[in-house]
């Protein structure tokens, strides 16, 4: 064997080394393509397929694009934050008449389903948020497609199951901590019937925004923690969290983690509206308010917590004082994207219209309490209890 030849075989091998490399990596499936850049020949079409861009969709521009407003709250539903939910959130209208509707990532722990069967039945949206919340960000960086299933997918099941209402409104997630898997975490959300995730930050495009898009192809967006997702999922969104700045300069994906925390009211209401007004004033780009009950809800004893809810609600007082900011769903956000339709005709547009309340089908929710000897959990639900504590893996409590 020559030098040349010599080389050649080393090469192969460490390629080879590679190779097996990066399949061991992805969890042993197979390696799969990166997306393919975006078409500019007009093959990636609403209301199905959508580039990631700061353009407005539907060549609409300027005042006649609707500002969206998402307001999302992370984890449990409890008895501690459903009231202010309630006096927050149930008797706001946007400017066409109809409610505003929120967004809730929920937790399966600690939430109250009887409490979460009332805010779908008043037009918010449930999404998910994982059956276990497992504080470890490296469970959810490496988690494999399986894993996802059982605590995102089943877990879908789980609430519409205990919360009693159709599974088919469950259309999104987020990761806990922001912390995604990647291509493997978007393979188990799309193939599981999922259409959206709402848990990755931009940092480069976020004034102008970057719109919600598809991932039939390459995204342009930054990729702030990772695993990012590199493979095409034809038809599956991206709702990017447009970094918000805070009063130090640096950026927060959630309106929790600005710093300084802000303990006025003024110093809450004027972040929130610096951070609006980015947006309002430049793309219109929908606008994240995305945090925890726990940023507004604390002891009596400090009152920051109550300028804090103050701030929070002065600045939903000011959205609701604008003509053209409609705080809508997530879904009911992505519904608007898939079919643009500027502020002079919105009052036509059914997805926002006014909607008559669900029937409540909680009257009699039961009250369930699970223990054994260092353990204690209690789950109030719409359905009779089950057996057992529901959990990854047996998210009925059946088994
Ligand atoms: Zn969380």
């Amino acid at each position: 064997m020559n030098f040349v030849n010599f080389l050649i075989g080393v090469t192969s091998f460490c390629l080879l080394l590679l190779l097996t490399h990066s399949a061991s990596l992805s969890g042993g499936d197979e390696v799969r393509a990166p997306a393919p850049q975006c078409p500019t020949d007009g093959s990636c079409q609403l209301p199905t397929c959508h580039c990631a861009s700061t353009t407005p969709p539907g060549g609409l521009f300027g005042p006649n694009v609707p500002q969206i407003v998402y307001l999302t709250f992370d984890d449990a539903v409890t008895i501690v934050n459903h009231p202010f939910y309630a006096s927050a959130l149930f008797n706001r209208k946007n400017p066409n008449g109809a409610s505003i509707s929120a967004t809730f990532f929920i937790t399966h722990e600690y939430s109250n389903y009887s409490l979460v069967h009332d805010l779908y039945r008043k037009g918010h949206e449930i999404a998910l948020h994982s059956i276990t919340h497992t504080t470890t960000t490296q469970y959810w960086a490496n988690m494999n497609e399986s894993v996802w299933n059982a605590e995102i997918i089943q877990q879908g099941e789980q609430a519409s199951h205990f919360a009693r209402f159709d599974r088919n409104l469950i259309r999104g997630m987020r990761a806990p901590f922001l912390q995604t898997g990647g291509n493997t975490m978007y393979r188990a959300l799309s193939q599981g019937g999922l259409t959206w995730e709402c848990s990755r930050p931009t940092y480069t495009y976020r004034k102008p925004g970057l719109w919600p898009y598809t991932n039939d192809f390459r995204s342009i967006q930054d990729c702030q923690i990772a695993p990012c997702p590199d493979e095409a999922f034809p038809g599956f969104w991206t709702v990017p969290m447009l970094d918000f700045i805070g009063d130090d300069g640096f950026p927060c994906a959630m309106v929790d983690e600005c710093t300084p925390v802000p303990k006025t009211q003024q110093d809450t209401f004027s972040l929130l509206l610096r951070n609006f007004n980015d947006l309002y004033t430049t793309n219109r780009a929908p606008m994240g308010v995305f945090t925890h009950s726990a940023w507004l809800i604390g002891p009596v004893d400090r009152p920051e917590f109550a300028e804090r809810m103050a701030g929070y609600l002065q600045f939903l007082d000011h959205l609701g004082s604008l003509p053209d900011v409609y705080m809508v769903s997530v879904s009911q956000a992505l519904e608007w994207v898939k079919n643009p339709t500027g502020v002079a005709d919105i009052d036509t547009f059914q997805p926002w219209a006014p909607k008559p309340e669900a029937t409540n089908n909680c009257v009699f929710p039961r009250n369930c309490r699970y223990d054994n000897s260092t353990w204690e959990r209690f789950m109030s639900a719409c359905v009779p209890c089950p057996l057992n504590y529901p959990w990854v893996y047996n998210n009925l409590g059946v088994n």
